[in-house]
This record gives C-alpha cells, sequence and structure tokens, in this order.
C-alpha cells in the first residue's frame, strides 16, 4: 500500500496551453525514475463524457480498456507512460453531479439542502482520491480542465484547496501552467497575465507551488525573478516551457528545467535515480532522423480539426520512428471525394487510411478511397467505419451486389453488408451505450495481421454499433476478401483482409487507441513498411 502523494495541475491565462503534456512529461520524468505515477483529467462541462460529442467541439473521443469515452487527453497519458487508464482518470461536472443527484434521490443525504460545497466538491474529492486509495499509485497528477477564473471550474479549484489541507504539506502541490506572451512592438516577454492569473488563483485560496510558463521565447533570470516575487514562489520553481518541435520533446525540456527535481522536492520524495529517458530518446532520435518518406492519406470527415484524429496521427508518428521514416498525412476530406476525382487527389499517396466515423456525410467518398485503393494496389488500413466501408466497396463493386450498404446510412438499404449490431437493436439512449472498449479477437495464421501482431489472440478496443452483416458471409466464400479475425465468442468479423494486394487490412476496432511511444502498434508499423516498400517500388 503506497502513501499516494497529489499534484494539481491547473491552467491560467488561456487554454489550448499543453497541460496534459506538461503532465504527461511530468508524469514520465517520475515513472524513469521508479515512482508509479497516473495521470487524471478533470473536465468542467456538463456532458457526463465526450462519447456525445461531436469531435469539431473537443476533438476526437478516446477509448479505454474498459470501455469509457474519454478526453484525447488521456491519448497522451497512455503514450507517454505506456500503462493503461481506466474511467476513473477522467470525470466530467456531469458526472459528479449525476452521481449526487443519484444519491440524492436515494436519501442518501439525510433530508440535507444538497449544494456545490459541500456535496459537489466532496464528490469531486472522492473521485481525485479514488486512484489514491488503491494503493497503487506514488503519485497521483489531476489535471484541471478549463482555465482558472472559469464559472465552472470554481468546485474544482475549491476541492483542490479543501484537498491541500486536508492532506498538509508534503503530501500535495499545485503546479500552474501559465503563458508568458511575446509583445513584438515592445520586443517584451510579458509577465502581467501570469501574476493575474496566479492572483484568480490565490482569490480562491490556491497558493501555487510551481509555476510552468509557456513562452515562445527563452524567459530569462530576471523574468523569473520578478515572476517569483510576484506569484509567491522562489525562483528555482519558476519552469519555463518552451515551444518545442515535437511533444515527446517536453519531458527532456522538463528535465533540463528541474520540474521533476521541484516536485519530488515539495512532496518529501527523494530524488535518487535520474531519469534516463533511454528507449524515449531512442524513439526520438529514429523519429528526428528518418532516412525515408511516405506520404499517408487520411481520409476523414473531421479532417478541418486534426485533433479529430489525435491517437491516429500519433500512431504515425511511433510507426514512421519504428520504420525510421517520416510520415508526411496528407488530410482529405472524404466529402471533397468523388470517383472522377479520386485519382487526381490520390494518386501521389504511398498508403491510404479510411478514418472511422459517424452517419452519412463523406461515406460515399470514402467507398471511393477504398476502391482506388484497391484497384491500384496502393497499402491500405481501414478503420471501424473505414473497415465497414472496405466491405460496402468490395459488396458492390467486385461482388456485384446490387444496392450494397449500411443500414447506419441507409435505413431501406437493399443489401445491408453492415447491420446495427443484435443488441444495439433496443438501445435507445446515445451515451455510453455503443459496443465499447477491450474485446478479444482471433486471428488466423496465414494472413498479413499475423503477420504484423505474430499472435493469433488479441485485444482490441471498439466504439461502435454497427458489424459486418454474417447474412453475407457465404458471398466471401472463395473471393479475395478474407475475414482473418472474428470475435471468438459471438463470431463478430472484426479484421478482412484483400488476397490479391500487397496489403490492405480493415478492421472493426481501433488500433490507434493503444499505439505508445514505447509499444507503438504492430499493425501501423507493418502499414507504414507496406508503405514504404510501395513508395520504392513505385
Ligand atoms: N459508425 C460506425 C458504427 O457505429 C463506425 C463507428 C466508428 O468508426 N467508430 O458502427
Amino acid at each position: 500500500m503506497k502513501n499516494t502523494k497529489y499534484v494539481f495541475v491547473t491552467g491560467g491565462v488561456t487554454s489550448s496551453l499543453g497541460k496534459g503534456i506538461i503532465a504527461a512529461s511530468l508524469a514520465k520524468l517520475l515513472q524513469e525514475r521508479g515512482y508509479s505515477v497516473t495521470i487524471q483529467k478533470l473536465d468542467p462541462y456538463i456532458n457526463i463524457d465526450p462519447g456525445t460529442l461531436n469531435p469539431y467541439e473537443h476533438g476526437e473521443c478516446y477509448v479505454t480498456d474498459d470501455g469509457a469515452e474519454t478526453d484525447l487527453d488521456l491519448g497522451h497519458y497512455e503514450r507517454f507512460l505506456n500503462i493503461p487508464t481506466s474511467q476513473a482518470n477522467n470525470v466530467t461536472t456531469g458526472r459528479i453531479y449525476q452521481s449526487v443527484i443519484d444519491k440524492e434521490r436515494k436519501g442518501a443525504f439525510l433530508g440535507k439542502t444538497v449544494q456545490v460545497i459541500p456535496h459537489i466538491t466532496n464528490e469531486i474529492k472522492e473521485r481525485i482520491q479514488i486512484l489514491g486509495k488503491t494503493g497503487d499509485y506514488d503519485v497521483v497528477i489531476t489535471e484541471i480542465g478549463g482555465t482558472v477564473g472559469d464559472i465552472e471550474s470554481l468546485p474544482y479549484v475549491e476541492s483542490v484547496r479543501q484537498l491541500l489541507w486536508e492532506l498538509g504539506d508534503k503530501n500535495a502541490i499545485v503546479v500552474h501552467l501559465t503563458l508568458i506572451p511575446f509583445l513584438a512592438a515592445a520586443g517584451e516577454l510579458k509577465t502581467k497575465p501570469t501574476q493575474h492569473s496566479v492572483k484568480m488563483l490565490m482569490q480562491s485560496g490556491v497558493n501555487p507551488d510551481i509555476l510552468v510558463c509557456r513562452s515562445e521565447h527563452e524567459i530569462s533570470d530576471s523574468i523569473k525573478r520578478k515572476l517569483a516575487l510576484f506569484c509567491n514562489v522562489k525562483k528555482e520553481d519558476v519552469i519555463s516551457s518552451l515551444d518545442a518541435d515535437t511533444i515527446y520533446d517536453v519531458p527532456n525540456l522538463m528535465f533540463d528545467e528541474g520540474l521533476d527535481k521541484v516536485v519530488l522536492d515539495k512532496l518529501d520524495l527523494c530524488d535518487n535515480d535520474q531519469p534516463k529517458l533511454v528507449e524515449w530518446n531512442h524513439f526520438l532520435s529514429k523519429h528526428k532522423n528518418p532516412k525515408n518518406k511516405v506520404k499517408i492519406g487520411l481520409i476523414g470527415k473531421y479532417v478541418e480539426l486534426h485533433d479529430a484524429y489525435k491517437s491516429i496521427s500519433e500512431a504515425f508518428i511511433h510507426a514512421g520512428a519504428a520504420n525510421e521514416v517520416k510520415v508526411k498525412i496528407v488530410w482529405i476530406h472524404s466529402e471533397d471525394l468523388t470517383l472522377e476525382n479520386v485519382p487526381q487527389k490520390l494518386k501521389n499517396l504511398d498508403g491510404i487510411l479510411v478514418a472511422p466515423g459517424f452517419g452519412n456525410r463523406g461515406t460515399e467518398g470514402k467507398v471511393d478511397a477504398v476502391r482506388f485503393a484497391r484497384e491500384h494496389q496502393i497499402p491500405f488500413l481501414g478503420i471501424c467505419l473505414g473497415m465497414q466501408m472496405a466491405v460496402i466497396e468490395y459488396a458492390r463493386n467486385v461482388l456485384n451486389i446490387e444496392g450494397a450498404g449500411s443500414l447506419e446510412m441507409d435505413e431501406t438499404c437493399k443489401n445491408p453488408v453492415i447491420n446495427l449490431m443484435e443488441d444495439q437493436k433496443d438501445i435507445t439512449e446515445m451515451g455510453g451505450t455503443m459496443r465499447l472498449g477491450a474485446w478479444d479477437c482471433q486471428i488466423t495464421e496465414d494472413s498479413k495481421v499475423f503477420n504484423a501482431y505474430k499472435r493469433t489472440l488479441i485485444s482490441e478496443r471498439h466504439r461502435h454499433r454497427y458489424e459486418f452483416n454474417n447474412q453475407y458471409l457465404k458471398n466471401l466464400e472463395g473471393s479475395g476478401m478474407k475475414i482473418t479475425g472474428t470475435n471468438p465468442k459471438t463470431g463478430l468479423v472484426e479484421i478482412v483482409e484483400l488476397e490479391n494486394h500487397p496489403w490492405f487490412v480493415a478492421v472493426q476496432y481501433h488500433p490507434e487507441y493503444k499505439s505508445t511511444v514505447l509499444n507503438p502498434h504492430p499493425l501501423f508499423v507493418d502499414f507504414i513498411k507496406a508503405s514504404l516498400d510501395f513508395s520504392t517500388q513505385k
């Protein structure tokens, strides 16, 4: 049973400063020193989880092994730390209120008036401590979403204030992330926004222990001294965080700045084992010194916002490094594709990925892209909806099944090769009701996926309501499309491949969620390898 210490990460001045990356980098450094660490994200919005959110709002919805639909920052935590997260790692205001209201309906508050303080703050404090109380972690890092001063962040900051007091000195600290803007006209870095945001935090009764200051320019000693003086911290507790070439540089940058050291010192933890980041830096050096380059077309309907495909683009970075290749993603809007313009738009690609998605918009463009990849022997990876589009394309254009389609796009579809799953048919609520989380998949040995995974039983994460319609299994028999992965219990088709094609794999699950820096996903690694082969043979 470990005596868990807590680090709270708050943000000031603006959003999008990269609290998630700072939290993950600090966690990585502590992990390298031998501490067991996990990271939690508190999101102040009222949705129960991001599962019902349009990806244009906050980017992709990340799915954990236990089937939680979570904020994309959890993806960063897993990619950095190489350990799985779970529902307990992401809490929203919606979830907090739902649980308090459920308790109220059960009479759990014994006639008391239910209020933000203490009932909501107690629930928040409980959620923060759930991971710590497992006894598995030396340090739990809790990232508070949003910006200090937002109305919706107030109960969280108040909960942090109470916990700091309850847990006592050396057991809990606050790292406040802010921005030091550069005023070009004055030629100066400005500290005032940071002073104001720290004041705001202090008005809520919370003193930051450490300031991490994002900046485009070097923060001089004199600026650090000024920040320290006005923000009530020591000069060595002012850490500068300059813009980096890649997020994967940040652990090294934070180490150079001594962030992990001041954190350990404040938590009274010993700082013996210096983080070596051996494997991490090995990855970085391969990432930064590619020997080749491949161009992969990512066909999706949310491509204007790259964060909507965060785990996919990061998986490409991991797989690129593994192959010592720079992966250039060409973002292609599926709504812009037609059978006529596909050759022009896709002809220079070394690989094509058709992305996950929901609903009708842009699906015909995805089918056209699949066809081009199939007919021109271009390495192809279809993920979730991308797999369903690959099946539809094959059914229509090779098996000549008239009107082949998905019931998701057309309820009156004549030949629904993609069908609503049986256990989804009676579901009326949208949130958290898809087939979610990790499920087993049995792989056949004579397949591309077996070559990639080198195993016959895998477990991958899912997020879908529709599936391959097994009534059409007989149509595939003896054709060039092979089913090479199924769920061992239900027979649900998880993977299809094409025989007479260098690399055409489409999967019902999301391999991207499990790719990490130290464990690049085998399917992505193999896909990039095939794309590299294709590019050199062109
Ligand atoms: N919309 C499809 C389904 O629900 C695919 C989902 C996805 O791509 N994640 O089955």
